[in-house]
């Protein structure tokens, strides 16, 4: 089969062609597993992360990619859950113990076993791979292939950070930072909490007007006060200032939840503006989020189609996976990008 491999780490100012395209054998699908013939694959920022040794894969070569959507084309022995022919997704989360604490509360994204798709193991920049099949996801037939592998990745995790604020319909939410993953979650937040006011802080003004055109009721600088306390702040920057300032806004009792990968180390003194009374005082919490469960895979892709939610999609061929990641790394963002797979 034909896949797009990566053989070690590199900068993509030095080296602008990542990945080769190779052939390989045809991986076989083990105990439970099913063998899956790809037909789209998003392309992500982790990929970056990944080339550029910010997330290494532990091994070398390594097919990357982990929005993987295609059809189900051979089954392992024990694998049930699926027939020839069935259209199936994959995510980030490849597999994980299931035994452990947090898999047995369906935490499996912060297992010590979790394995992530495209990373700990080959992906989906490839005609076919295998995936558990507890660890595969029916499309809701609303979505095209390559519509649906976009909503892999940053919109499960989206819609986990909004699970994970606790927030009831009709209590009050702020999102600090409005990018794409932002974007996700104030149409989720609407459609689920229909008599809930969204808030929205962003730095620039093309992005307040973007909140409001989108349904935020209010939307302000990150230092603004909002007309509310809020019960819930989902913060989306790789900034410590809109943490500080989402502190400040909550009620009592209240939760922060950090949707963010890193934080940077700029602006890390804005912590020492901390101020015990009025940032945590009163039973306020932070939490952060960390990768997806299954649950929020299967649940978002639900919800995505009752909204519905339809990613603009700008579509690569296998063979231009370099050029659709340099694109990515130049911030020559015109909506999500694809990889069609033939
Ligand atoms: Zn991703
Ligand atoms: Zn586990």
């Amino acid at each position: 089969m034909k896949a797009m491999v990566l053989k070690g780490i590199s900068s993509f100012r030095d080296n602008k062609l990542p990945l080769e395209l190779v052939d390989m054998p045809e991986p076989v699908p083990g105990d439970g597993e099913i063998l899956v013939k790809v037909s789209a694959c998003g392309v992500c920022h982790t990929e970056l992360d990944e080339i550029e040794g910010r997330t290494p894969p532990p091994a070398f070569p390594i097919v990357l990619g982990h929005q993987v959507v295609g059809r189900v084309t051979g089954t392992g022995r024990k694998a049930t859950k699926f027939s020839i022919g069935d259209r199936v997704g994959v995510g980030w989360i490849f597999s994980a113990c299931g035994r452990c604490g947090a898999c047995l509360e369906g935490n499996e994204n912060v297992c010590a076993d979790f394995r992530a798709t495209g990373r700990d193991t080959n992906g989906g920049y490839a005609q076919l791979m295998t995936v558990p099949e507890n660890f595969a996801y029916p499309i809701p037939d609303i979505f095209s292939d390559v519509d649906a592998a976009p909503l892999l990745c940053a919109g499960a995790i989206g819609y986990r950070s909004l699970r994970l604020t606790n927030l009831k319909d009709g209590q009050s939410l702020g999102l600090t930072g409005f990018g794409a993953s932002a974007h996700l979650v104030i149409k989720m937040a609407r459609h689920k909490y229909p008599n809930t006011s969204v808030y929205v802080f962003a730095r620039s003004t093309k992005e307040r007007d973007f909140a409001r055109e989108l349904g935020a009721v209010w939307a302000g600088n990150t230092e603004d006060e909002p007309p509310e306390k809020l019960h819930a702040v989902i913060d989306t920057t790789p900034a410590w200032k809109p943490v500080v300032e989402a502190l400040k806004n909550l009620v009592c009792g209240g939760r922060l939840v950090i949707n963010a990968i890193r934080k940077e180390e700029v602006d890390k003194d804005c912590l020492l503006k901390l101020h015990y009374p009025t940032h945590l005082w009163l039973e306020k919490e932070i939490k952060s989020v960390a990768n997806v469960a299954r649950r929020d895979i299967s649940e978002f892709l639900q919800l995505a189609a009752e909204i519905p939610i339809r990613p603009e999609v700008q579509e690569f061929s296998l063979e231009e996976a370099n050029k659709a990641l340099v694109e990515l790394k130049e911030a020559k963002i015109r909506g999500a990008k694809v990889l069609r797979v033939e």
